[in-house]
């Protein structure tokens, strides 16, 4: 049987019985308190905008419930392998252009992590910190600002209102030299579907007191399990922050041509990987720069994408290239004064312009890029949403590259055809890793349009696919591609996390179909 609607916004699971439902609500309440049961059109509005493309209403919650303690996840767990009824965990469900907080699939009840927000621990010697999931990225500034600790956070674009947690979890990046945040991250406690507690790592034994000193503790390493999963619910995380540096200074890199995206990368590949320079590197497209503080109405109004030179006209009258590279030195003015000619040098070769605070200081990408290299707090990215049509529709594809030229070069000639076959604009970033770039592409198109919204889906499904027919898969995606992208990476892969999910979770009644699994 198909999932059946409870009304236009909320849907029941599939095979689920509305009596069974109901029963399974009523015990919810007698564990957490009428108030976080939310199970009416009203209270769950904030749970089912998911920004993405979803013309066949697939990804609907039937309600939401928000536990304050680890006791009250494991009651609920309970719950949901009595009834039956699966539960898609989230911290703050602010997973911008991948879902936000909407489940992989109709009538899952998303389980709300937000009300478990406490900062266990910061170790002011070590500098490492112990979080639950609903601790933002603004409340641990706030928290480090407030007793005067000498560290920095390393953030993802819209860190201020995003858990700390729940990013982590997803493998997602910031810019600062600690921007792989999975890699800083150092012991879990996770509450397991049948309601056992692990804690990973060095938490699992008696008396120790190196949990968030040390990642790998004895054994197979089982933090990675719990990232991108749903193996488990993870109600603690370990993480590591960085050490503030007596002296920082970012840095702007302006190339002219859209095919200079070869060149950035040659260039930077170098430094990445003998960490000259040291952070999580943006290299922005000129079209993604815009949206963040422009409509496009005010360069563009006709249906196709919007074409390069118009994009490039536009860049250009607000101090931007077609590529904006962002880096930034850090350590002392000694350091910095060493360093800084062997990197200007070589981006200046490729043909950048290197411009700095000096030079760029009124400029607002300048300022949010130079913000977020430093860990700092900046919401400005939220603006592309409004980029196109009143809407606010969004979706991220995030393949990844090899860091040598000619694959980004090659994956951006593809992705603008694609999109331009469907009338979309290829706005893009690359974050640069080790020895990678993450190639965000962010698909904005108006929500309020049916027409533009199953265009949006099928620009997706044709992107994902042919990317993959040459190797090329994501890192992570959108709820409505999960199943299409857990394909790409193999039978045998697949198959293992299968079997993973069967034995821990027998029910299937955590986030079932989260990254194509269960
Ligand atoms: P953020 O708001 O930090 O971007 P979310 O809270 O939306 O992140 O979480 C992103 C995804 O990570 C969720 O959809 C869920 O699949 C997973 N996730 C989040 N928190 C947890 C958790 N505590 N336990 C297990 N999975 C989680």
């Amino acid at each position: 049987a198909l999932a059946s609607p409870l009304n236009g916004t909320r849907m029941l699971p599939a095979e689920m019985d509305r009596d069974v439902f109901a029963a399974a609500i009523k015990e919810l309440r007698s564990i957490v308190g009428n108030d976080w049961v939310f199970a009416d059109a009203q209270s769950t509005v904030s749970y089912n905008k998911s920004f993405i493309p979803d013309p066949e209403g697939l990804y609907l919650p039937s309600g939401a419930v928000a536990p304050a303690s680890v006791e009250e996840v494991q009651a609920i767990l309970k719950v949901a392998n009595k009834y039956k009824l699966p539960m898609w965990p989230v911290s703050t469900g602010k997973n911008m252009g991948y879902g936000m907080a909407t489940p992989a699939s109709n009538g899952q009840m998303v389980l709300d992590l937000k009300r478990m927000n406490r900062i266990i621990e910061v170790d002011p010697d070590l500098g490492t910190a112990l979080v639950e999931p609903g601790v933002t990225y603004q409340d641990m500034h706030d928290y480090l600002e407030k007793h005067n600790l000498p560290f920095w956070l390393d953030v993802p674009t819209v860190g201020p209102i995003v858990s700390m947690l729940g990013n982590t979890l997803e493998r997602g990046v910031g810019y600062t030299p600690y921007g792989d945040h999975f890699m800083f991250q150092c012991g879990m406690e996770v509450v397991l579907p049948d309601g056992s507690i692990l804690k990973t790592g060095m938490g699992s034994v008696k008396n120790s007191t190196t949990w968030q000193a040390f990642k790998w503790g004895y054994g197979p390493y089982l933090d990675g399990l719990f990232t991108q999963s749903n193996f488990g619910i993870v109600t603690k995380l370990g993480m590591w922050l960085m050490p503030k540096p007596p002296v920082y200074k970012p840095f702007m890199v302006r190339h002219p041509d859209a095919d200079d995206i070869g060149k950035i990368t040659d260039t930077i590949r170098p430094f990445r990987m003998n960490n000259l320079i040291p952070n999580g590197v943006l290299i922005m497209g000129a079209a993604y720069q815009l949206a963040m503080f422009h409509r496009r109405e005010e360069f563009w109004s006709e249906e196709g994408s919007i074409p390069d030179d118009v994009v490039k006209k536009a860049a250009a009258k607000n101090g931007l290239g077609m590529w904006n590279t962002y880096f930034a030195l850090y350590g002392t003015d000694e350091i910095i004064a060493a360093t800084e000619p062997i990197i200007r040098g070589a981006f200046e070769a490729s043909g950048g312009e290197v411009l700095t605070e000096e030079d760029m200081g009124d400029s607002p990408w300048f300022h949010h890029h130079a913000t977020l290299m430093r860990g700092g707090m900046s919401l400005e990215e939220i603006g592309i949403v409004r980029w196109r049509g009143n809407g606010g529709g969004m979706v991220a594809f995030a393949p990844v590259a090899p860091a040598k030229g000619e694959e980004p070069k090659a994956q951006t000639v593809l992705a603008k055809e694609i999109m331009g076959k469907y009338n979309f604009d290829y706005a893009p970033a690359y974050a640069v890793g080790g020895r990678e770039l993450h190639h965000i592409i962010f698909l904005m198109f108006d929500k309020s349009d049916p027409e533009q919204e199953k265009r949006a889906a099928q620009c997706m499904e044709e992107m994902i696919t042919r990317f993959g027919e040459k190797g090329w898969c994501a890192y992570r995606s959108s709820i409505s591609t999960m199943d299409l992208v857990a394909d790409q990476y193999g039978d045998t892969n697949r198959q293992v996390n299968a079997r993973l999910k069967r034995t821990l979770d027998p029910n299937n009644i955590i986030a079932p179909g989260k990254q194509g699994i269960g």
